[in-house]
């Protein structure tokens, strides 16, 4: 959706709270009492109430929104701007497009976003053939730093000061299902491989066993893997149909042996130190889920109500 489109639609709170009402009685809601599907709507309390035991289930309960104080209208927007372009945008920027008082609760909206993001896309696996590698992200390492740095933004008018904080690295894992293609005359300097979707995931260390436990729960093992000859993937082929270990002597060739993840990373760490600066170690996961749910929608229509289905369809049983 673009931006002009999504104001002409959705101008304010109402017009915000009758689309997500209509998304989620297209999606049915089921009590919770006695798992009845038939509810009356009792319009002035926002709740639904079951026809059999009159148990009341509110709009947003069991929803992304599930126990959100904030408006409709501000759930909308931030999953405009997380999905209209393929920027990403901070908290600090979207509290200020809002207008909102406090930073915290725009913050914790858009990080359950991303969340939901992430959620959705582990229902699928990768197939085919994938290429795995690892990408290494600048992380801040715990909280106390990073309370520094945003009373630091604060103070700096949001702007970044280089070289503040001890910054380290996380390693993620990312994984591409890229086909191997002909090259074209046309698209010579273009890599030989076609990408369809991808995953990144952070690993707590470069085991193989971290590296094939993570493979297991998102490729499929019919899959054919290629990868490096780090250690770390002397496993695969226990999990996976096939797995080709390429021993890269120059660097010039990893893009053409591992394309499509080396462009990821690029991309996503281009994308994510500049927006965000410094990413604590915990919410790194959910800032790559966002890259990776954008990344496999590229080709798609409408990924804005993808999104808001998404949101009423999301199942309130993980803390975030
Ligand atoms: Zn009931």
């Amino acid at each position: 959706m673009k931006i002009q489109e999504f104001f002409k639609q959705f101008p304010d709170e109402q017009s915000c709270k009758v689309h997500f009402k209509a998304k989620r009685d297209k999606q049915g809601v089921v009590c919770k009492r006695c798992q009845g599907q038939d509810h009356y709507w009792l319009s002035t309390r926002d709740q639904y109430q079951c026809k059999v035991c009159k148990f009341r289930t509110t709009l947003r309960s069991g929803t992304l929104l599930h126990q959100s104080q904030l408006p409709y209208y501000y759930w909308y927007f931030g999953m405009m701007m997380l999905t209209s372009t393929k920027k990403s945008f901070s908290a600090l920027e979207i509290q200020r497009q809002l207008g909102h008082l406090y930073y915290e609760p725009i913050w914790y909206m858009l990080h359950k976003i991303r969340h939901s993001m992430g959620k959705r896309d582990d229902n699928y696996l990768l197939g085919n053939e994938v290429e795995l590698d690892e990408g290494f992200f600048e992380i801040v390492p715990n909280k106390e730093m990073r309370d520094k740095i945003v009373i630091e933004l604060e103070n700096n008018d949001g702007k970044y000061k280089r070289g503040k904080g001890s910054q380290k690295q996380a390693t993620v894992l990312v994984m591409a299902e890229s086909i191997t293609v002909e090259p074209t005359k046309k698209y010579r300097h273009k890599p030989n491989k076609k990408v369809r979707y991808i995953k990144m995931k952070l690993l707590k260390d470069l085991s193989k066993e971290t590296t094939n436990a993570q493979v297991k729960q998102v490729i499929d093992t019919k899959a054919s893997a290629t990868t490096d000859g780090a250690n770390n993937y002397n496993d695969l082929a226990s999990n996976l149909t096939d797995h080709k270990a390429v021993v890269i002597q120059d660097k010039k060739e990893t893009s053409k042996i591992l394309p499509w993840v080396h462009i990821a990373i690029s991309n996503a760490k281009r994308l994510l130190l500049d927006v965000h600066h410094s990413i604590g170690e915990e919410y790194l996961q959910s800032y790559l889920d966002e890259f990776c749910y954008k990344f496999n929608r590229k080709y798609f229509n409408s990924v804005f109500d993808r999104m808001v289905t998404n949101s009423v369809s999301y199942k309130w049983n993980v803390n975030v």
